[in-house]
């Protein structure tokens, strides 16, 4: 749905007639007035929303492919007040975050820079994902739409990825702007796949090293090399091999039995790093705790699982009602499966080349038969039976000393989640450590003392998990390494590291 009904007045009445103001019109999404917008050479493309070094990353590949391309900051609180201001009220928080976060960009090269606010919309294009819902993914380019009409950029051109039907482009946007062709689509993945895994790397390196910063610095030399790489169309995988040489160099000290964290929830709001869930991984690592983030691919193998199953569902609709063959379907089966073995090709490849060795991708099929008996399989709003799922196998897996499910403001299915199913899945695993916790963009100290709560409880599960092992007389040096990979049912590192040395 592309119209707004907010400016819809009432019919006035007057005795016994009744007079429609038709001045009054219902608002669209389409500007006022034609808009001649730059060619191609002058339009610049501008995006962000993933993670810090995922956003740099993608802007140096699609940079090497000669787009002109930019990388927004990270959404920040104020981003997230200039959403409210100019924003639909009823949002949930991603999307204030996200549509402010472009309004203040705007805004910056108009009273910064010295741009006018009518060159701006004739040479920029946002690019966003979109979706047919059933949440508001599938009203954020309408939202994007309103918000840049009242902050002044009417016409400002919006365009998307919708997840579950492959590309889509605003209807304003003429194809010869966008290279939406496969080999940009590649290029993007491979940049998120590699900002995971790094990303992936810090996370299980942080919280054990010995001079502070020092993990921070090994990942921004590992970013600016990589970055370097796609602008100069170099190997990918001899980069992450030096990158390899780069974090061995980092001094960890492993043994240090710190509360293992799984952060989930919404995509966005377990992903963001910043204030959209209040520096939520960082936090958690300043208490103590060593954090297991949901990587992007883990959003894109549901996709690619969500696409495969409406698939299965349309065929056996299909076959009940005639006996037909869908060549369509059969070359859209082909292709998703060829996406998906793409994907996880990739990822081991890169993983293998800079050291990432115990991290396996989400199996979906496994995690939607632990999800099913709790969420319908059929409603695939937000992350769907995922979060459920993601719980179940944390403590039927023992990966965890404690969950965190970070749900928006304002979030449909994730509320719906959190707030109602995990309450049977937690009465059913007693032994589940669960926190289901809100981001509103406020009240960041109330936020903090329940995830210190928690923490409270996961940091004494990890000790004692610690103290009941038998430690050996001698420790070897390789347990340190962070190419090392203990083999262990423990959850936390140092119990895990401790007991693969077999004693
Ligand atoms: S899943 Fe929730 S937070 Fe995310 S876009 Fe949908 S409604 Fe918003």
């Amino acid at each position: 749905m592309s119209i707004a009904c907010s400016n819809i007045k009432p019919p006035q009445s007057n005795g016994d007639l009744t007079f429609i103001n038709t001045a009054e019109t219902q608002w669209r999404d389409v500007p006022k007035e034609p808009i001649k917008y730059a060619p191609k050479e002058e339009t610049v493309m501008v995006s962000g929303g993933l993670t810090i070094l995922q956003d740099k990353l993608i802007q140096a590949a699609l940079r090497s492919m000669g787009e002109n391309y930019i990388s927004i900051p990270n959404p920040d609180f104020e981003s997230f007040q200039k959403g409210k201001a100019y924003g639909n009220r009823g949002q949930c928080n991603p999307t204030y975050f996200t549509v402010g976060n472009l309004v203040k960009y705007l805004q910056k090269l108009r009273d910064e820079e010295g741009m006018s606010a009518e060159e701006i919309v004739r040479k920029y294009v946002y690019v966003t994902a979109g979706g047919c819902g059933p949440c508001r993914f599938g009203m954020y380019i309408t939202e994007y739409k309103k918000a840049l009409r009242d902050a002044g950029f009417e016409g400002l051109r919006i365009t998307g990825f919708e997840h579950d039907k492959g590309i889509f482009q605003g209807d304003e946007i003429d194809d010869g702007i966008l290279n939406f062709t496969p080999t940009f689509f590649v290029t993007l993945i491979k940049a998120v796949i590699i900002g995971d895994i790094i990303n992936i790397l810090g996370y299980k390196m942080r919280p054990y090293e010995v001079t502070p910063g020092s993990v921070d610095d090994a990942m921004k030399q590992c970013e600016d090399l990589v970055a370097k790489a796609f602008m100069d169309k170099k190997s990918l995988l001899r980069t992450l091999w030096k990158c390899r040489r780069i974090l061995e160099k980092v001094v960890l000290d492993r043994l240090q039995p710190k509360a293992k964290v799984m952060v989930m929830g919404e995509f966005w709001a377990a992903m963001t790093e910043g204030d959209g869930n209040y520096n939520l991984h960082r936090f958690l690592e300043s208490e103590g705790a060593e954090c297991i983030p949901q990587p992007i691919i883990n959003r894109l193998m549901l996709n690619l699982w969500e696409a495969e199953r409406g698939l299965h569902k349309k065929e056996a609709l299909e076959t009940e009602n005639a006996k037909v063959i869908d060549f369509s379907s059969v070359k859209t089966r082909i292709l998703m499966k060829a996406g998906k073995i793409a994907i996880k090709t990739h990822f081991s490849l890169y993983a293998k080349a800079i050291g990432l060795h115990d991290y396996e991708i989400p199996d979906m099929d496994k995690l939607a038969k632990l999800g099913q008996e709790y969420y319908t399989l059929d409603c695939d709003g937000g992350e769907g039976h995922l979060e459920v799922a993601h719980l179940i196998e944390s403590v039927k897996e023992n990966i965890a000393h404690l969950v965190i499910s970070v749900k928006p403001f304002g979030c449909m299915p994730s509320s719906s989640v959190s707030d109602g199913v995990q309450s049977l899945v937690t009465s059913r695993f007693p032994q589940a450590n669960f926190l289901a916790i809100e981001t509103s963009g406020e009240g960041a100290a109330n936020f903090y003392s329940r995830v210190q709560m928690a923490l409270f409880k996961a940091k004494q599960s990890a000790k004692e998990e610690f103290e009941a092992l038998e430690k050996p007389e001698h420790i070897p040096e390789k347990v340190h390494n962070y190419l090392y990979q203990p083999h262990s049912e423990k959850a936390g590192t140092a119990a895990q590291l401790i007991d693969s040395l077999g004693y």
